[in-house]
């Protein structure tokens, strides 16, 4: 029997229903941001989002440092509400270390909504990588994975239920940078490892 981990724990696949099977319930890409080139828009650009800089952020989404995070939880609850009223029954959420993964909200949506939500492990593009991605070779980036998959995320005992999003920056024109490499040879050997070992 197939199992989904979710932040609540495993579901059996057949369980999950409508599934939408990329979202970020939270968000932090500041890894996005443009700076305005010109001194007035760059002090417009650092402000909380506002009438004064909506048109900026309406014209450029990346220009306003404020549009990049959404950590609202209760806007998110809100909004997906709405899709459980509608029949879903699944997210998977791509939040990652560097771009605002946020475990507790994701348990707190859960609970709240009742739609089953999947955490995710992995690393996105080299500009959101936290610095232990430097750090770390291949084999220990497979290894932090796989931990997050098989045993928990830190000290949350949540688990992630997905690998992703892995991001590669200027893909398809140019080659992923180094470190984004890295992260893809360990994202794909985690998810060798978990097949081997039944983990889902
Ligand atoms: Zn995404």
């Amino acid at each position: 029997m197939a199992t989904v981990q979710t932040v609540l724990g495993p579901v059996d696949a057949s369980a999950l229903g409508p599934t939408l099977s990329h979202v970020h319930l939270t968000l932090d890409i500041l890894c996005w941001y443009m700076e305005p080139p010109d001194p007035a828009l760059r002090a417009l650009a650092a402000k909380p989002l506002c009438l004064e800089n909506l048109g900026l952020a309406r014209r450029n989404g990346l220009m306003v440092r404020d549009n990049l995070i959404q950590n609202d939880v209760a806007l998110t609850i809100r909004e997906v509400a709405e899709l459980a009223r509608a029949g879903g029954k699944t997210l998977i959420d791509m939040e990652l270390p560097g771009i605002g993964r946020d475990v507790a909200a994701l348990v707190r949506i859960a609970r709240e909504t009742g739609l089953h939500v999947v955490a995710s492990t992995g690393f996105y593009t080299q500009a959101s990588h936290p610095p232990e991605v430097a750090a770390l070779d291949a084999g220990a980036l497979t290894d932090l994975m796989v931990r997050e998959l098989e045993v928990g995320i830190g000290d949350t005992g949540v688990r992630a239920g997905n690998i992703g999003e892995i991001g590669c920056s200027g893909m398809p024109d140019a080659p992923c940078l180094p470190d984004e490499e890295k992260v893809l040879r360990a994202a794909s050997r985690a998810s060798r490892a978990c097949r081997r070992s039944g983990a889902r």
